[in-house]
């Protein structure tokens, strides 16, 4: 007998897979907080390496191969963070750094937005992050593009551009807490499964964005993203 919901359950949220008709479904999507040392600077943090940690946004942030972003109500200080995002395929719990990339599906590239204003005063209160970074909207992201074509790439430039002058720029070799390390301390805390994305934070450059601003970003060899704030 099939399963009646007394409301409707929820969509499944997706993203395009690179190079083939089927989508990639996701279920959940956490984020790596100052995983790049002169973003951790430019934050007024000191980048000494110290244990990752965590937040997250709900699948229905995502705005799927870029498009539309509406700049979001509550706020005066919205900015754009670019990331790679890693897409798992598989999981399970403590799952050790050297089988780490079995569990990869692919990459993307996202921005994982942020209500600044809001995430300060939540810092400053010693409060939950959710409204900073979990709002409508809030995570842009690009096509997955399979690791079975690319492999996992540990360097190659990431960027942002807005109004095509130059925000961000990094590599993923400034990665503080590379991949496999991020999934084996991820999955100490949480099971993983299939459909979670990861976040892996973002370069220095975080700026804030306005109405029709165009920003362009992306991570050498793995995929664009193009949004436009609305
Ligand atoms: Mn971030």
């Amino acid at each position: 007998m099939s399963v009646r919901y007394a409301v409707p359950p929820p969509p499944v949220v997706s993203l395009p897979i690179l190079g083939s008709d089927e989508r990639f479904p996701v279920h959940r999507i956490f984020c790596v907080g100052r995983n790049y040392a002169e973003h951790a600077r430019e934050m007024g943090y000191n980048p000494e390496r110290e244990a990752p940690f965590f937040f997250m946004k709900a699948a229905n942030c995502i705005v799927a191969d870029g498009g539309a972003f509406p700049y979001p109500e509550h706020t005066q200080d919205v900015h754009h963070e670019i990331e790679l995002v890693v897409a798992l395929k598989t999981g399970g719990r403590d799952i050790a750094e050297a089988a780490a990339r079995d569990n990869i599906f692919g990459y993307a590239v996202g921005l994982d937005m942020t209500r600044r204003d809001i995430q300060s005063e939540a810092k400053r209160m010693a409060r939950p992050w959710d409204a900073a970074k979990a709002f409508d909207h809030a995570a842009p992201c690009s096509a997955v593009r399979p690791a079975r074509e690319i492999g996992h790439p540990e360097s190659g430039s990431i960027w942002l551009d807005v109004n095509g002058a130059s925000r961000q720029r990094g590599d993923l070799k400034e990665l503080i807490w590379k991949v496999p390390e991020i999934i084996a301390h991820l999955s100490a805390l949480f099971t993983l499964a299939p459909g979670d994305l990861i976040f892996t934070g973002t370069p220095a450059g975080v700026a804030a964005v306005k109405r029709g601003d165009r920003l362009s970003g992306g991570v050498e060899g793995i995929a664009a993203l193009e949004v436009t704030v609305t």
